[in-house]
């Protein structure tokens, strides 16, 4: 039973923000605890277990129904961390949701439910955690799977495009998504980049922080 029971940070509705879902109105169920320390984080409230909720499957999953909405986000911290989280993607998924996954890439996809759709992170030198990608994982990538690189300086970019033309075997036509750590990194800039290099991949803005750049939490 045990295994059924989440380390549970906050459940909260708002608008996805940062994938090719963004816009969408989205559940998010927040799991707590991480084992990155990201440069950026911007979610330090959930990268430990302390002060979190233990909570069954089960409720979570009672919770999120009350809302009536479809598209729901596992995130963090590290979703994968947590042995039930793939349990509560299987009992989503049964209940009929849209299931995103936003994970940091360091841990392995091994029984996830392949009709979830990960969003995956591949940390950049700029995020201090760059060697933390979990290669296994490269295949079993699905064609519905999509890669995030969040960059913070243009040292990031370039890396970027040198981990997607050494993986493109295995990342084939998976969607890609740049993300500007915008304190540090223009997007115009990054827009510029992006046309010169002619890359597939796709600018995206954090909708959250700049519909809600105040907001700590619950957004
Ligand atoms: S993986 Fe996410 S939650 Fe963990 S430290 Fe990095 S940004 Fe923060």
């Amino acid at each position: 039973m045990a295994r059924s029971m989440l380390n549970l940070s906050e459940i909260f509705y708002s608008l996805q923000g940062e994938s090719t879902f963004a816009g969408f109105p989205c559940l998010f169920v927040r799991l707590a605890g991480c084992n990155l320390d990201c440069a950026y984080c911007d979610t330090s409230y959930a990268k430990l277990k302390e002060g979190s909720e233990k909570v069954s499957v089960a409720e979570v999953v009672e919770r999120l129904l009350k809302f009536k909405v479809q598209l729901v986000e596992i995130t963090g911290g590290e979703p994968l961390l947590q042995p039930a989280t793939r349990e509560l993607v299987s009992e989503l998924l049964r209940c009929g949701f849209t299931v995103l996954i936003e994970t940091n890439g360091s841990q392995s996809f091994v029984g996830i439910d392949s009709r979830a759709h990960l969003i995956i992170d591949v940390k950049t030198p700029g995020s201090n955690m760059s060697d933390s990608f979990n290669y296994d994982n490269l295949i079993l990538l699905e064609s519905h799977y999509q890669l995030k690189f969040v960059l913070v300086n243009e040292a990031d970019f370039f890396w970027s495009l040198e981990f997607i033309k050494e993986y493109q075997s295995q990342i084939g036509a998976l969607k890609i998504i740049f993300s500007p750590v915008i304190d540090t990194f223009a997007p115009a800039r990054l827009a510029e980049l992006m046309l010169d290099s002619r890359v597939k991949a796709r600018l995206q803005l954090q909708l959250h922080t700049l519909l809600w750049p105040d907001s700590l939490r619950g957004r």
